[in-house]
């Protein structure tokens, strides 16, 4: 009888997990983007970290939260004006996508200079790597502005998804490991 029991649950595990993933691809086709970036939005994030969360829950895959967020940004309006800032966040949007161009990463827009980015997959190594690349990306990349250009850093928190995690707790210690990664001199990253 348990082992029927236990068949039964697996089969149901079977089904949530396969709704789940009909669900990510729904949503992620029904998210909306943010219009200056054009990457996802915060409220699909937020939908898309929940299911991240239950799905690897469930499948025991690994999952990456990146926080990204620009360095001295401020300076950046402040030297060039808004509009030159707007490019300049296009151009991060560009570059997370270019370095995260998997089916299953996802970029979003979290806030005004701070972007999120979510990997499925990948030993805590790898996504390593993947955020290093990503701040060398950014800091290699020439900015055109008027006649000149110019480079902009960011820094990186990463967090790799605990075993009965939250989104909130997940995004927190992400969080966590940004400030850790601006207080350590920016342009670097630091891992939860
Ligand atoms: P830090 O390295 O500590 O992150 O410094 P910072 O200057 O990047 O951080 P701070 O939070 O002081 O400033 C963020 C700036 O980002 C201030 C705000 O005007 C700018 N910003 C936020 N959203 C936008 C936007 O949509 N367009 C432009 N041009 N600027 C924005
Ligand atoms: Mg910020
Ligand atoms: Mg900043």
């Amino acid at each position: 009888r348990r082992e029927q029991k236990q068949r039964a649950q697996m089969k149901q595990f079977g089904e949530r997990l396969r709704t789940l993933r009909a669900e990510l691809v729904m949503v992620r086709k029904k998210a909306t983007l943010d219009p200056l970036t054009r990457v996802y939005n915060r409220t699909a994030l937020d939908e898309h970290l929940k299911r991240v969360v239950e799905l690897c829950g469930f499948s025991g895959e690994n999952a990456c939260l990146y926080m990204v967020d620009a360095d001295h940004f401020k300076q950046v309006n402040d030297s060039y004006g808004h509009p030159v800032g707007d490019a300049v966040l296009k151009v991060l949007a560009d570059t997370c996508i270019r370095c995260f161009p998997r089916k299953t990463d996802f970029v979003a827009r979290y806030g005004g200079e701070e972007f999120a980015v979510i990997v499925e997959g990948g030993t805590p190594e790898g996504c390593r790597e993947l955020g290093q690349r990503l701040i060398d990306a950014v800091h290699s990349r020439l900015i055109p502005v008027n006649d000149d250009e110019i480079r902009v850093t960011v820094s990186v928190g990463m967090a790799v998804l605990e075993t009965g995690e939250s989104a909130e707790q997940w995004v927190t210690r992400a969080d966590d490991a940004l400030l850790l990664a601006k207080q350590n001199g920016r342009n670097r990253l630091e891992v939860a």
